[in-house]
């Protein structure tokens, strides 16, 4: 099924994202290497994430190489939306890529699968599921990496938990057994309006200061944030993003 087109455009689009993320870097005035790239693979066959895996190591080559002020960059991420998804792939990935993270919505019934096979879950955004996440990871003998989702927008359509209500949210989550809060993750506005975006951006790196200043326990290690897609990660760069999650950029449209 994977044309050798096809894995020639997954590493040249991821070439080029690589590139983008240095230069927000850069005009941001933030070390190379700072921002995480999380490669979200819904819908992607495991062959074209390998292949863009492969890439992503020649890609980080030229970058370390240019040295510099640059940091090491990081291996990318790899994110699923479903958990039906995760399961099927992982363990075709799980050996390629340290880390796997869950960034689409999770239900309850799903909590133990995505505890098997997940290393943080993004996409936390109610007390009753964290708890239900903690119990598992206690039962499993591990500690699991945890985001709070946030819904900086406002828009019905999307998950998280509403703006007002993420720094109650963030302190009880980190005070449970079991887990690790790691930081913020939104998916920002569906608007061509930049500012209106970047200013959903704005309010999850205001959040987040917010929680530290709370010094509540277990919230001293929450500090990524995890924001900004294919479209718009240059903005979410600017703003702190500590994560960028893009899909399309490098792996093309998605079919419909
Ligand atoms: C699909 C997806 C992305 C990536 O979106 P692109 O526009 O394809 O870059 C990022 N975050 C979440 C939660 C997603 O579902």
């Amino acid at each position: 099924m994977t044309s050798d087109d096809a894995r020639d455009d997954v590493s040249s689009r991821l070439a080029r994202v690589r590139d983008r993320i240095a230069a927000a870097e850069t005009s941001a005035g933030r070390p190379v290497g700072s921002v995480r790239l999380l490669l979200a693979t819904k819908t992607v066959p495991v062959e074209l994430v390998r292949a863009a895996l492969e890439a992503d190591g020649l890609a980080r080559a030229a970058l370390d190489a240019r040295g510099g002020e640059h940091g090491p960059v990081a291996p990318v991420v790899l994110g699923e939306n479903r958990v039906q998804e995760l399961v099927a792939k992982a363990p075709l990935l799980s050996g390629l890529s340290p880390e796997l993270h869950l960034i689409g919505p999770l239900q309850s019934n799903k909590v133990a699968a995505a505890c098997s096979w997940a290393t943080c879950i993004e996409s936390v955004d109610n007390l009753r599921l964290a708890g239900r996440l903690a119990d598992r990871a206690v039962a499993f003998g591990r500690v699991l990496d945890v985001f709070i989702q946030v819904n900086v927008s406002g828009e019905t359509t999307k998950h998280g938990v509403a703006p007002q209500h993420a720094v109650e949210l963030a302190v009880q989550v980190a005070a449970l057994t079991g887990l690790r809060l790691g930081g913020l993750m939104t998916v920002g506005a569906n608007t061509p309006d930049q500012s209106a975006i970047r200013a959903g951006y704005t309010l999850l790196r205001e959040l987040s200061e917010e929680i530290g200043r709370t010094a509540a326990a277990g919230t001293s290690g929450a500090t990524e944030l995890s924001m900004g897609m294919s479209r718009d990660l240059e903005l979410a760069i600017a703003e702190g993003a500590t994560i960028v999650r893009t899909g399309t950029a490098v792996f093309g449209s998605r079919p419909a």
